[in-house]
């Protein structure tokens, strides 16, 4: 069985070990010692990472009651080595699922919430609430929580041999179905639960505690929080971003959001002011083209290249029709064509007819009764086909 330092002392980063077994494994070697400061993955957190000796370990797992470590080179069997985990890792994570401590006790404490959930992943947390809560409530809770960690409390842990000498302990998450030793970690002042991952000694060292994200999630709630240096690289980053948008603006960052309220009843306006435009514009483009429409046997025929948003094209060909007549209207952009093809008054099929115009433009489009239409990568020679396309129409219009 490997001897847990971890457990006595989250503060002890590196010992002095004997390697026990050492075998090849996925590429690299698994490596059991007599007693370790490395923490495994388990409780939703990640392992500890660091150096046995000369190699590296990448990896930490249970197996019953050994742990083993995954290495990159292999160790000889009896040889006494020095165990070193990462520091900075450790104290991070032990930041964030003590802080995971104390948001859930604030939850408990405050509405009943139930901490159901807790994963830690290397750049964020987050933790499960069986209850739903409203913003103001998230908001009440972390200030609570930072309350807490800014008294500095001591976070201590105690391991009970039985489940009976645990009764009187009053406890956040009850123990049922916990086999002894039962450790008990406790913040003064503030929560005890059951736990075996190493937490900070005291709770000034958790630093602030930033909730950034609440959604609802399986009936309650999870909630993204970031704690100590993490909490601190996010408002930096979040500094930095709207730093950049003020200097857009050419103001404070305080000033920032009535800045963008501004900029967004000016757009609504100028694009109310658009869309008028737009129409009016197209009353005249109309008048326009149905002034170039030309007679053939007294039924109207335009076919045209116009310069003309895509979106608008149909509306604006359907507005040419006159009484009895046909109208093929071509816009082209960024290397598209978009073609319309309509008709009022003709026994004429435009589903009929756009097999055709599709061929001579090289491109796919349908329809049938009054209206075709149909797109394709703008072809060479357009002019020309055009020009063709409108001869093969005043035909198909005239024996109409
Ligand atoms: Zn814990």
């Amino acid at each position: 069985m490997t001897e847990r330092l971890y457990l006595v002392d989250s503060h002890l980063f590196e010992n002095e070990c004997t390697v026990l077994s050492c075998a090849p494994a996925d590429g690299g070697f698994d490596v059991t010692v007599d007693r370790t400061v490395f923490f495994p993955n388990k409780g939703g957190q990640p392992c500890d990472t660091g150096t046995l000796g000369p190699v590296r370990v990448t990896d930490v797992r249970e197996a019953g009651d050994e742990l083993i470590l995954r290495t990159d080179s292999p160790l000889p069997v009896g040889e006494r080595v020095t165990g070193q985990v990462d520091a900075a890792r450790r104290l991070d994570i032990m930041a964030q699922h003590t802080g995971e401590h104390l948001l859930s006790w604030c939850a408990y404490t405050l509405f009943g919430g139930v901490n159901v959930g807790f994963h830690c992943a290397l750049t964020y947390a987050t933790l499960d609430l069986d209850t739903p809560l409203t913003p103001e409530q998230v908001k009440q809770m972390e200030d609570m929580a930072n309350d807490y960690a800014r008294r500095d409390l001591p976070v201590t842990a105690v391991i009970y041999d039985s489940e009976a000498a645990l009764e009187g302990v009053p406890l956040r998450k009850h123990t049922e179905g916990l086999t002894a030793p039962i450790r008990v970690v406790t913040i003064q002042d503030a929560d005890s639960c059951t736990c075996c991952a190493p937490h900070v000694h005291r709770t000034g060292e958790i630093g602030a505690i930033k909730i950034t994200a609440a959604a609802a999630y399986k009936g309650g709630m999870r909630l993204t929080f970031l704690c100590g240096g993490r909490a601190l690289a996010y408002f930096q980053a979040l500094q930095t971003t709207v730093d950049a948008i003020a200097r857009r603006f050419s103001t404070a960052g305080e000033e920032v959001l009535s800045a963008v309220e501004k900029q967004e009843s000016e757009l609504k306006e100028v694009k109310k002011e658009k869309a008028a435009l737009t129409a009016r514009l197209e009353e005249y483009l109309t008048a326009e083209l149905q002034a170039q429409a030309e007679d053939v046997k007294g039924k109207k025929l335009l076919v045209k290249l116009v310069d003309a948003d895509p979106k608008r094209l149909r509306p604006l060909a359907l507005a040419t029709l006159p009484d009895k007549g046909l109208t093929l209207l071509l816009t082209e952009r960024n290397g598209q064509l978009t073609y319309v093809l309509c008709a009022k008054g003709l026994k004429l099929d435009m589903g009929e007819l756009i097999p055709a115009v599709n061929l001579a433009l090289g491109g796919k489009g349908g329809g049938r009764g009054t209206l075709a239409q149909g797109s394709a990568p703008t072809p060479a020679g357009l002019g020309e086909t055009v020009a063709q396309l409108k001869a093969y129409l005043t035909q198909r219009v005239r024996n109409d």
